[in-house]
């Protein structure tokens, strides 16, 4: 993969997760928000247990994101970002360009059907 293509990656990925971290903190400021209410109705602070699944599920994808982000900042610092995870073979240009943590080609993630077996 070329110098260009890399530091526009990084670029992207960094932009990323900087939008993942406001995210993540907004989330957990919301949970604050959500738990100093409820304790204010319910001496007992009881939640439901609807409330508490909620409470669980805030945060969870971007921090899934986060991770993936952070894979493929460390990917391009090793020199193996935009190598399949699978096969070796570079990945797609434009695959990288929808899904810039791609860690594996389009062949290998199973989006293209992979070649007939006998
Ligand atoms: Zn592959």
């Amino acid at each position: 993969m070329r110098q260009k293509q890399l530091e526009a990656a990084r670029k992207r990925l960094e932009a990323r997760r900087q939008e993942l971290a406001t995210l993540i903190k907004d989330g957990n400021a919301g949970i604050a928000e959500i738990r100093a209410e409820r304790e204010i109705e319910f001496a007992d602070g009881a939640q439901s247990e609807e409330e508490q699944e909620r409470i669980a599920l805030v945060g969870a994808v971007e921090t899934a994101e986060l991770a993936r982000v952070d894979g493929a900042l460390a990917r391009i610092d090793t020199g193996t970002y935009g190598m399949c995870a699978g096969c070796g073979e570079p990945i797609e240009q434009r695959r990288l360009e929808a899904s810039p943590y791609a860690v594996q080609c389009a062949g290998c993630a199973g989006a293209v059907s992979p070649p007939a077996r006998r």
